[in-house]
């Protein structure tokens, strides 16, 4: 059975929701199924009534809701500022050398507190699902290569330590050893775990999305995260570079895995298609990243972010192009019988 189409985009940036509602008759009028708003936490902290009034003003034009935790504790993706690390000191990682890092530590008892604020203000504000957009650990660089050891490494806060000591019964090394990349990992997919699950005891639908590098900073067995029982969406942002002559195979790569486990474990494959950062004249890799996604089987796609994003600085350098392409790409989706 071929799965519907879904077509989605990222909003932010504006919280006047009748400003915001021509938006969405555009994002609407464009063939989307959905919008993911973010819900950041200066939204908590200044706009929940507004944002409530733009989810109610996206389903009254059909449109379904994803909220997404912009930036949250800067644990999740998203540049925006978080005031909870600047505030709440002890929720914050710590690194190889014991310094204390501005993003929060997933191990924090107090962090959870705070997402299940979270997820109950978005569970309010009337979203549909909660978009888990790429839990991670602090994130250095690392060389590939055996016996190569990143200069920093994160999370040795205390509750890691702790963690660490009930799991293994020793002390968390000092070095990223083998176990270490184990145990993060395993920490990062008990806290996407903790999540799904809370989001199904709120009521709402779960989606997740991992990031598509290999790292000892995120997930890098997907399975691990999309066999979870309460996750229905799984997904990855394969975003291309500019004037990458590949983009369309190296997105194809991304959906062809994610179809794969999704099919495995019987969740619903998603792909997230670049909309920001595009070139003057190379607004043609989008509808040949869809299409080669789509062949993978691919049927729920969402662009970061409306608009050519023309209001960031990472914008794509011609908008309205890359808005017009994304368009015409969605509805010719939407007449394809299969
Ligand atoms: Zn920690």
């Amino acid at each position: 059975m071929v799965a519907p189409l879904k077509l989605g985009v990222s909003y932010y940036g504006n919280r006047i929701p009748w400003r915001v509602k021509e938006d969405l008759q555009v994002i609407r009028d464009a063939g989307c199924t959905y919008v993911v708003h973010t819900l950041s936490e200066e939204d908590l902290e200044f706009y929940e009534g507004a944002m409530a009034e733009i989810v109610r003003l996206s389903h009254e034009l059909g449109l379904e809701v994803w909220l997404d935790p912009w930036g949250v504790g800067q644990a999740f993706g998203g540049e925006t500022y978080s005031s909870l690390i600047a505030k709440h000191l002890p929720l914050r990682q710590v690194n190889s050398l014991g310094e204390s890092l501005p993003i929060a530590c997933p191990n924090q008892e107090g962090f959870r507190e705070y997402l299940l604020k979270w997820i109950q203000a978005a569970r309010k504000c009337g979203a549909d699902l909660l978009f888990w957009d790429e839990p991670h650990f602090m994130i250095y660089p690392e060389p590939l290569g055996e016996n190569k050891e990143p200069k920093l490494w994160a999370c040795r806060c205390g509750a890691c330590e702790k963690r660490f000591k009930n799991l293994q019964g020793s002390q968390l090394p000092e070095r990223l050893t083998d176990p270490v990349r184990a145990f993060k990992e395993e920490c990062l997919v008990e806290f996407t775990r903790w999540l799904c699950d809370e989001t199904k005891r709120a009521g709402l639908k779960t989606g997740v999305c991992l990031l598509p590098f290999e790292s000892s900073s995120t997930v890098n067995d997907w399975a691990k995260v999309v066999r979870i029982p309460s996750l229905d969406l799984f997904g990855t942002d394969p975003y291309w570079r500019p004037h990458q002559p590949d983009a369309a195979a190296h997105v194809a790569r991304f959906a062809r895995r994610v179809k794969e486990l999704c099919d495995e474990f019987k969740k619903e494959p998603q792909l997230w298609i670049l909309n920001f950062n595009i070139p003057k004249g190379e607004e043609s890799a989008i509808p040949a990243a869809i299409e080669a996604a789509y062949r993978e089987g691919i049927r729920n796609f969402a662009a970061w972010s409306y608009y050519g994003a023309s209001y960031i600085k990472l914008r794509a350098e011609d908008p309205d192009a890359v808005w017009t392409t994304l368009s015409a790409c969605y509805q010719d989706l939407m007449k394809r019988k299969s």
